[in-house]
């Protein structure tokens, strides 16, 4: 590969690598926002971030999903992260 060449190659590298690292940064915010309590679908299931039932809250729902962490998504909210510690009238123990 000549010198010219090599350079070329590394910016057209270096602007891919900014483009797809932007592109990521877009999705993982549109697709993760806290779900709002007065989203309309966390009014009708009465969601809260903090449930008051004891034994009962997202973090051991069977529609939570993805890893430990204090947001998750919930498949009744999909591009929207619960509380762990949250609860919903939809809340089902996880088998
Ligand atoms: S269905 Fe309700 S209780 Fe279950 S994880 Fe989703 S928001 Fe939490």
């Amino acid at each position: 590969m000549s010198n010219v060449n090599r350079r070329d190659f590394l910016k057209l590298s270096g602007t891919s690598l900014i483009g797809m690292t932007l592109g990521g940064v877009t999705l993982r915010a549109s697709a993760q926002e806290q779900v709002k309590l007065d989203d309309p679908t966390a009014k009708a299931l009465q969601y809260t971030h903090e449930s008051a039932i004891e034994g009962q809250a997202c973090s051991n729902c069977m529609h939570i999903q993805g890893d430990a962490a204090d947001w998750r998504p919930c498949a009744l909210f999909p591009g929207k992260l619960v509380n762990n510690n949250g609860w919903c009238a939809a809340w089902s123990k996880k088998p």
